[in-house]
């Protein structure tokens, strides 16, 4: 379905992949990730933007909060001089792109890191994918109601890991969020909003519950029921990569699928992969720049890259699963976690939940930070206290950065 040939990371970032008809004129997608890759960088350049992945000192020996924030400042304007040591291979994979991306220092080990990634994402692609009729998930579907399916060992992973995720958040994640998806993709073909009534019936088809694993066979248990993977399966994607690439001998590395990012090493002895975090109201800017310890992962989930557009207005591709009603009460969440799996799940999780009781969600993950953009104007931009030393906002935003509280028993 996409393109075979790699096309270079210029061109890719400035084109769509192919996609089936159905995804074509279903959620509209930006054609860049949330998160600014490296691909974007080497595109644009420093000069242009002044902003993008950077690296940046280790913070070695610098105490967390504004030593390092300073630091942060002081090597970015430094670095604009220079193209940052990095190589990287950017190519069209589960609808969004995929880059690798190394020191330059290791640029001969990239062709085979590069294709051991694309080999490795078009196998969980063909497992996964929604647009594939014979993927895990589309048999799953297709027998919805009727009998379990056996599925790949990875797909049975994948569905435990929805249904921790789905129990962690109360049913905020749920993967078989599939009908009330199918029903605002539906109205907005015809270009008529949904009824209450046609929300509400899809609305309780959406049960975690009923998605049920056993050994290597899954089952939805209801009629009409339907599961859909794309809140999570990014990010599980990216950790089976990284772990491969490890395997093959990487040791500095970054994989980045469609916003959803996780690194390895650094990219010398004494920098840290940094990665900008996009602004929700203006796709030009960044809210801040993150920095990234070895092994840590990042997901971002908005409401301004993918949507449906019905009768001119806007609905958010994240959808409450109780409501079936676009989550609208906040415009871009970033999480950081020990693994992409689990910063996809919280990032689309706490889009859901809003910052009260998404803050919750987090007293329960204490290795997570976060970064949450409420959706109102100005903009408001709250955060995890853990990620004061890596976390440096753009400078109009440094005064009104608000700690977000997760202390336990709020
Ligand atoms: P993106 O896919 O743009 O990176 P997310 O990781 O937040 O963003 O995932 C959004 C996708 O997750 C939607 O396009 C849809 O496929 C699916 N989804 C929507 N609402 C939910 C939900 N409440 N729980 C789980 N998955 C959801
Ligand atoms: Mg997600």
């Amino acid at each position: 379905m996409y393109r075979k040939n790699m096309i270079s990371a210029t061109k890719s970032i400035l084109k769509t992949p192919e996609r089936s008809p159905e995804h074509e004129h279903t959620w509209h997608r930006r054609k860049i990730a949330k998160s600014w890759s490296i691909a974007r960088l080497l595109r644009y350049g420093c000069e242009a933007t002044r902003l993008a992945i950077r690296i940046r000192r280790a913070p070695g020996g610098c105490k967390i909060g504004a030593a390092c924030t300073a630091a942060a400042v002081i090597l970015a304007s430094a670095s604009c001089r220079h193209q940052p040591d990095i190589v990287h291979r950017t190519w069209p994979a589960m609808g969004t792109f995929a880059s690798i991306i190394v020191p330059a220092e290791d640029s001969s080990l990239l062709p085979g890191l590069a294709d051991e990634a694309r080999m490795t994402l078009e196998n969980l692609e063909s497992r996964f994918s929604v647009y594939r009729t014979d993927s895990d998930i589309s048999r799953i579907n297709a027998a919805a109601g009727e009998h379990p399916v056996p599925v790949a060992p990875e797909t049975a992973q994948l569905l435990e890991k929805c249904a921790f995720y789905s129990r962690k958040s109360d049913g905020a994640f749920d993967a078989t969020i599939g009908p009330a998806l199918a029903l605002w993709r539906e109205s907005s073909r015809k270009g008529t909003m949904p009824s209450p009534g046609e929300i509400r019936a899809a609305a309780a088809l959406v049960d975690y519950r009923l998605l049920t694993v056993e050994g290597n066979a899954a089952m939805l248990q209801k009629k009409g029921m339907s599961a859909d993977l794309g809140g999570i399966a990014k990010g599980f994607a990216v950790d089976v990569c990284l772990n491969r690439l490890q395997e093959s001998g990487a040791r500095n590395v970054m994989v980045d699928l469609g916003g959803n990012m996780r690194c390895l090493g650094s990219p010398d002895a004494s920098r840290q992969w940094l990665i900008g975090v996009r602004h929700p109201f203006d796709r030009s800017r960044i809210i801040g720049r993150l920095s990234l310890a070895s092994g840590a992962a990042v997901a971002t989930s908005g409401n301004y890259e993918r949507f449906v557009e019905i009768q001119g207005r806007k609905f958010g591709h994240i959808l409450d699963p109780r409501s079936g009603l676009p989550a609208d009460e906040m415009a871009s969440v970033t999480v950081t976690a020990r693994s992409a799996c689990e910063a996809d799940a919280l990032s689309t999780a706490i889009f859901v939940l809003g910052m009260e009781r998404g803050a919750r969600l987090l007293q329960q993950f204490r290795e997570c930070g976060a970064i949450l953009v409420p959706n109102r104007e100005p903009v408001e931009v709250w955060m995890t206290a853990d990620l004061q030393g890596a976390f440096a906002p753009e400078k109009e935003y440094s005064s009104s950065v608000r700690l977000l509280d997760t202390r336990p028993g709020l």
